[in-house]
């Protein structure tokens, strides 16, 4: 009988990995804790190392019409509004790595994984645990039911209590900083800002993501800002437009004219934590994947695309490897190197972003070129498909 695999979490990575296992032939249960699949958040900007697995599964000509493939992404100065750096993208990118650096919304992503998934996908049902055992691994749920199978995959986020019982207590760490986030229609967009470039405006202490969304209908805003606590803020919530417009008060007109056109009713903050690389993150039976494994702050915008190699190394290590448990430790042993060094480079983005003096920030960003292209590539140079697993 074919091997039975239980995945918790339907977020980008656990519907991925549903989606590659399926193709590999296994049968596959999703178990999601929200009553209704919906994708939390905005905007999410995928390399080619994403792309190439998503290519892979089919899912390129369905994912075209909604990705915009910008030219580059300008980094600007938050006061003067000089462009500081600009990163080429575009057909460059993608004769480069062989598929498209894009920009996509989460909810049509999730919508095109989620549409591509035949086995049994379970909403409203939130587990609670695990048990091991010789022969396989028991689920169990929050309405008391216990499900067998013989793998069960943790993809359940950042606050995975799977991960919790797997590792001991492993808390999130504050990064020290919030995100704001919103959308608006391109229509609402202000006259200056047309036509809409990907542009990150940095100054000390704060930086700023704006680029176009789904054939360019809509534009994502992302403001992050360093705080001394995160205390007063929940996990992520609608807060007032107002802070948001303080939290960049003194920011160049063009910044100033974003925000007084975003919805100000649907201005959410998030506070941003990720996890500290751990050594091992399997057992037996089970495994963590994505950002319950090693949630990374977004400042390499890489976190979902780390889940999505993660899936595809891991069908790949199962497909390859002569029981489940060598699997487990052929998938780890392939993933966390690389995903440490996303952590590890993300939290260090964020320091370059937010430099404190002016003209030591515009030094940073004129030599970025020469900076980053040896600690980028390594990030769209990979190929879940093709990579040798040792
Ligand atoms: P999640 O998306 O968190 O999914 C987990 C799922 O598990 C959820 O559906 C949840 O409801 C479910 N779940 C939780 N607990 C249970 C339970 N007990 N039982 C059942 N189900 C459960 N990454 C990029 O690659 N590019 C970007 O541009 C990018 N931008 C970002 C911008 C911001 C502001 C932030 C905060 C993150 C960004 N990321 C980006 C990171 C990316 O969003 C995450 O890394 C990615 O969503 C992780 O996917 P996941 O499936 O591992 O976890």
């Amino acid at each position: 009988m074919a091997v039975k695999i239980l995945i918790a979490g339907a977020g980008i990575g656990g519907l991925t990995a549903a989606l590659c296992l399926q193709k590999a032939g296994y049968r596959v249960q999703v178990f999601e804790q929200a009553p209704k699949l919906e994708a939390v958040g905005a905007g999410v900007q995928l390399g080619a190392n994403a792309m190439a697995v998503l290519d892979y599964l089919g899912l390129a000509c369905q994912l075209k019409p909604f990705c915009v493939v910008p030219e580059s992404i300008n980094f600007c100065a938050f006061d003067s509004g000089a462009v500081l750096y600009k990163m080429g993208l575009g057909s460059l990118y993608q004769q480069r790595y062989g598929a498209p650096y894009a920009h996509i919304h989460r909810a049509d992503l999730h919508a095109v994984l989620r549409d591509n998934f035949h086995g049994e996908l379970r909403l409203g049902a939130e587990v609670t645990a695990y048990r091991e055992h010789r022969g396989g691994v028991v689920l169990k749920l929050a309405n008391g039911e216990a499900l067998e199978g013989d793998l069960l995959i943790a993809a359940d986020g950042i606050h995975s209590g799977l991960r919790a019982q797997l590792l001991g207590q492993s808390e999130p760490q504050w990064s020290g900083a919030v995100a704001w986030r919103a959308t608006l229609p391109a229509t609402d967009l202000p006259p200056q800002w047309l036509p809409l470039q990907s542009t990150n405006f940095v100054g000390p202490g704060k930086h700023m993501v704006v680029y176009p969304l789904r054939n360019r209908e809509l534009v994502n805003f992302v403001g992050i800002v360093e705080k001394p606590s995160a205390e007063e803020f929940s996990w992520a919530a609608s807060a007032p437009w107002q802070e948001l417009k303080a939290d960049f008060a003194g920011w160049h007109p063009l910044v100033q004219a974003l925000i007084d056109a975003l919805p100000r009713e649907a201005c959410s903050r998030w506070v941003l934590c990720d996890h500290k690389p751990v050594a091992g993150w399997s057992h037996q039976r089970v495994t963590l994947l994505g950002d319950a494994a090693h949630a990374a702050l977004p400042f390499m915008a890489s976190g979902a695309a780390m889940a999505i190699e993660d899936a595809r190394v891991l069908q790949r290590a199962l497909q390859q490897s002569l029981s489940i448990a060598d699997a487990l430790q052929c998938y780890q042993r392939n993933r966390i190197a690389r995903t440490a060094k996303v952590q590890r480079l993300s939290r260090r983005a964020g320091h370059l972003y937010h430099i404190r003096w002016g003209w030591l920030q515009r030094q940073v960003f004129r030599s970025l070129g020469l900076l980053t292209r040896p600690t980028e590539d390594f990030l769209p140079r990979y190929n879940a498909n093709t990579v040798e697993l040792i």
